[in-house]
């Protein structure tokens, strides 16, 4: 894929970029590699100081920016505004956080292991490897970088080939702060040069989010190179409605769940398992929400649903519709790709899809809802579990004893009631299966890229 920035909405190049040179880019790892040994002797008040200049460079941007994030990859205005204004609460986040979660523990008693003190600390890594996508180009990139970068490691970034200028501003923004030139870099290269990056001994770990194939290709270098790493690949999480529930409010946020970012989250809601007592209700009422949806330029103030990002992304989509329906799926609603230019689908409803159709265990990249029907809270689960994905499963029910089974026994990494999945930084995010192993956000995922060390003073 050419490193370039192409409007989603309109298929129109707007700028392409050269890849780094072999040259560029070792010079590039020997900054990296510079770099960590300042940024780790950094006092960490400097550190989280150099995040919270970064929030409020965002602040400052946030208008500029989120036109950026429309035009590079199609989001709708006022969702990239909401992405900018996350990415600088993040920061915020872990500038507030990062001395607790880094603190040394103690312990109580150092005489039970021969000591006069013992504890455990943590410390940076070195230069991680960050490969990310374009869906919440700024978003992923930062919930990586300020743990990572408050922790002493430095980052290096190679993103997704079709968001460059997004790429380009995230290393311009970390070399406005106090951290040291280096400590952030991007890498334009392809993914083929991935490997190359990982395997060089100054690269200590890497982290990816995005599909799983890259995941699995990524993770296989790291294993041979017992390099640590973090995935955050793919899901089709699962959005149960269970008869209790209120099924306007779940229908509303159903949409939510489903379209937002054009219906390119990995944490979408994907599939909608309702009990069949509910059934028809709930799926009258989604149609009738899905069909007012307002497609269209997603800069326009009142657009709902703007273009996929990538062309070859709407093919996808629109196979795996296409393979429903000959499995004998029925479309409720979109379905087809429209005429014109842009890589805009449909808001896409698509019931009794079999159990053989690819588009029951896949993942949709795209605005396409799949609606289920079951007979009981056990068939709904083991429907939702059905799948080799597990990021965050949303279930709606206002009976207590369901709640505390479908806590139990979803196999996902969250479990959101009476609301759709969202990721804080407050809570640890992650997948379980083949979405990808290790967490970001939290506690947990600031030490995710750091070296846990235990000491003993005699
Ligand atoms: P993608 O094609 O896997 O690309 C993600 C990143 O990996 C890009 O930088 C890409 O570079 C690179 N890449 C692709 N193949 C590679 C390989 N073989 N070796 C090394 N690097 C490789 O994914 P995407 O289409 O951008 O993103 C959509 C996927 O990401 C979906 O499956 C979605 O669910 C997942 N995702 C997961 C999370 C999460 O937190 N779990 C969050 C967001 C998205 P190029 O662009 O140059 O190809």
């Amino acid at each position: 894929m050419p490193i370039a920035t192409v409007n989603p909405a309109t298929g129109q190049t707007i700028r392409t970029f050269e890849e780094l040179t072999d040259g560029e880019l070792e010079t590039r790892l020997q900054r990296a590699q510079s770099a960590f040994q300042v940024v780790r002797r950094l006092p960490l008040e400097i550190r989280t100081r150099a995040l919270l200049q970064a929030a409020d460079i965002l602040d400052a941007d946030e208008d500029r920016l989120a036109d950026l994030l429309t035009l590079e990859m199609g989001k709708i205005r006022t969702q990239a505004l909401a992405e900018v204004r996350k990415s600088a609460y993040g920061l915020r986040y872990y500038a507030e956080h990062a001395a607790q979660f880094l603190a040394a523990r103690h312990l109580e008693r150092p005489a039970d292991v021969n000591a006069d003190q013992a504890y455990a600390v943590h410390q940076p890594l070195g230069p991680v490897l960050a490969v990310m996508p374009w869906n919440f180009p700024l978003w992923q990139v930062i919930r990586f970088a300020a743990p990572a970068l408050a922790a002493g490691n430095v980052g290096l970034l190679k993103h997704a080939s079709n968001v460059p200028q997004s790429a380009l501003y995230l290393e311009e923004l970390f070399s406005r702060t106090d951290l040291p030139d280096g400590a952030f870099q991007t890498l334009l290269i392809s993914a083929g040069r991935v490997e190359k990056v990982l395997r060089d001994d100054r690269v200590v770990a890497v982290t990816l989010t995005g599909s799983e194939p890259a995941g699995r290709s990524v993770a296989a270098i790291a294993g041979d190179e017992v390099k640590k790493s973090v995935l955050e690949l793919g899901g089709s999480d699962p959005f149960l409605v269970q008869p209790s529930a209120d099924l306007d409010r779940a229908a509303d946020i159903a949409v939510i769940a489903r379209t937002s970012n054009n219906g390119q989250a990995c944490i979408n809601a994907k599939r909608f398992i309702v009990h069949t007592a509910v059934y028809d209700d709930f799926l009258a009422k989604l149609t009738e929400r899905f069909t007012a949806l307002v497609v269209g330029d997603p800069a326009d103030e009142g657009t709902d649903i703007g273009p996929l990002a990538l062309e070859s992304g709407r093919t996808d989509v629109d196979e795996l519709v296409q393979d429903a329906v000959r499995a004998g799926a029925r479309v409720i609603t979109g379905g087809a790709i429209p005429e014109g230019a842009g890589w805009f689908y449909p808001p896409t409803i698509i019931a009794d899809v079999p159990e053989s159709a690819r588009l029951y265990r896949e993942e949709v990249f795209g605005p396409v809802a799949i609606v289920l029907r079951a007979e009981n809270l056990d068939e709904a689960i083991d429907i939702a579990n059905d799948v080799p994905f597990g990021l965050g499963a949303a279930a709606w029910t206002r009976d207590a004893d369901e709640q505390r089974e479908l806590i139990e026994r979803l196999d996902s990494a969250s479990v959101t009631l009476n609301d759709y999945t969202i990721s804080f930084p407050e809570l640890p995010f992650g997948g379980v299966k083949r979405s990808g192993y290790g967490r970001e956000l939290s506690e947990e995922g600031m030490h995710e890229f750091t070296n846990l060390k235990s000491v003993r003073v005699r």
